[in-house]
């Protein structure tokens, strides 16, 4: 049981992102966990974060049996690559942290031509066989890949990470000219996390507070303003944000148009979404 006994590393003194030493302390979960937020570039995280040697116990025996998809949830994945190729041309794609595989079977399906990327190998050789598409594992920031990508995904991801950072810049690395990043994450300043957190500060909700920085697995925690900052600093121009989509393939045209157009604008719900493109000639200081 070693790595319950050392969970956690060691207290940050900056943030990770901005290289800021401008961080506090802002909450603290029903599990004791602290979270912070960084004053410069408005990001929040666990601190200290989990080890490494928790994570990757965490992490193994993650997938399941076979793979298999539910319908509603391709449904999903399919419009979001709808929504990337309103900026890009189908060509090579990857999906990091591709996961059960809804990404890479949707993108198939469409004309891309998918790669996928995730921890767990034995799994990763499972689904490659099914899909017929190449799932490498290993450190993503090491890995070479035999071609540049016209599109990169990280749908529900990069809260996950110990250094988003790090990922941001590998992404641009492999991403061809004008390729577009699109990602997809919880938003805590949703209008539900804003209206629990206003209690919690006010000492009026007691019981599971801040369950939805879901500290659980998440280790960075978003708003759209955050995430654009990451961005904009590291060589991307944000293209469009989004609500996260929750349609399922049986709704009216109707209530499918108002999500569409009127209510994933708002940027009220749980999660939301991004599309931004490389821009040329950009060097990270
Ligand atoms: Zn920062």
């Amino acid at each position: 049981m070693e790595y319950l006994q050392n969970k956690f590393g060691k207290k940050l003194d900056k943030c990770i992102l901005c290289s800021s030493e401008k961080i506090y302390h802002y909450h603290t979960d029903f599990n004791g966990i602290d979270i912070f937020r960084c004053k410069n570039c408005g990001v929040q995280f666990m601190n200290p974060q989990y080890s490494d040697v928790y994570l990757s116990e965490y992490y193994s025996g993650y997938s399941v049996d076979e793979p298999q998809w539910e319908e509603p949830l391709l449904y999903c994945h399919d419009y979001y690559l709808s929504l990337i190729e309103k900026y890009v041309n189908k060509g090579n794609l990857l999906d990091v942290g591709s996961g059960k595989g809804y990404m890479l079977a949707a993108a198939k399906k469409r004309g891309w031509e998918a790669a996928g990327y995730d921890v767990d190998e034995k799994w990763n050789e499972k689904l490659s066989r099914k899909l017929d598409v190449e799932i490498k594992s290993g450190n993503f920031l090491e890995l070479e890949w035999k071609t540049e990508f016209n599109a990169v995904v990280m749908h529900h991801v990069i809260e996950h990470l110990k250094n988003p950072l790090l990922y941001i810049r590998k992404i641009y690395e492999l991403l061809k000219k004008d390729g577009v990043l699109f990602l997809a994450l919880p938003n805590i300043n949703s209008r539900s996390a804003v209206f629990k957190r206003t209690l919690e500060k006010m000492g009026i909700r007691k019981k599971n507070t801040g369950a939805y920085y879901d500290t659980g697995h998440h280790m960075f925690y978003f708003t759209p303003g955050s995430l654009r900052i990451l961005l904009e600093h590291n060589g991307y121009e944000v293209l469009t944000t989004k609500s996260g989509h929750a349609a399922r393939p049986n709704q009216t045209a109707l209530k499918r148009s108002f999500m569409r157009n009127i209510s994933d604008r708002l940027l009220w719900k749980s999660t939301f979404l991004m599309i931004c493109r490389k821009k040329e000639l950009f060097t990270a200081i």
